[in-house]
């Protein structure tokens, strides 16, 4: 684990929503959000980081601010060594509840958004955080990620980690180590990758 005295948590900059995205009524978040929330950091990246959905991005007054979940999540990522042009975040749903929902009504109509990311951006790695997120990826409304985490797994071709939810791990301090230690292990085949694109590039 790198030591983070120099690290700040940051506003990471979001990707906008597709022309064809950003006025989405395919389910009735449509009616309750601010506006569709397709993702944050590096589009090219080659970590590909599931949440469940966006939390509040925004303070009343408008001004931006970084909500704990993403704060926990880059602190994280930081002391496992993942760079910030390595990451990138988005959700099962992109638009952020603010009331009761049918979600599995929303959840089967945002996927189509999710498989259009994966398609143009072709991750080498997926984390999935969460429970709501392991299931809605691996398609398996029993999924766990205690029972799932700490090994590697393959789902729709791309090599899939799974942790606890930063919020989670928020509110039970105890899981912060199981956290680092899935961070470590998607840090650990970032490396990999890292030294197999390098290699390739001088051949
Ligand atoms: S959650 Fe997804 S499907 Fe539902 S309105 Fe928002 S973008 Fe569309």
């Amino acid at each position: 684990m790198r030591s983070l005295s120099l690290w700040t948590p940051h506003i990471v900059p979001e990707e906008e929503a597709p022309e064809e995205a950003k006025g989405c009524e395919c389910c009735s978040l449509a009616r309750q959000r601010k506006r569709v929330i397709w993702g944050e950091g590096n589009p090219q990246a080659p970590l590909f980081i599931l949440l469940d959905n966006p939390g509040a991005r925004e303070t009343r007054e408008g001004e931006a601010f970084l909500c704990g979940t993403r704060e926990t999540l880059q602190e994280g990522l930081a002391a496992a060594g993942v760079g910030r042009e390595e990451f990138y975040i988005s959700y099962l749903l992109k638009c952020r509840p603010v009331r009761a929902y049918d979600k599995e009504a929303a959840r089967n109509a945002c996927r189509p958004h999710l498989e259009l990311q994966l398609g143009e951006k072709k991750p080498q790695l997926l984390l999935a955080l969460g429970n709501v997120a392991v299931q809605g990826w691996f398609g398996d409304p029993e999924a766990e990620v205690k029972a799932l985490r700490g090994r590697w797994h393959t789902v729709q071709g791309i090599p899939t980690a799974c942790g606890y939810h930063p919020l989670a791990v928020r509110r039970r301090p105890v899981l912060r180590r199981l956290l680092a230690e899935d961070l470590e292990m998607v840090a650990a085949r970032l490396e990999e990758w890292r030294k197999g694109a390098g290699r390739r590039q001088q051949e």
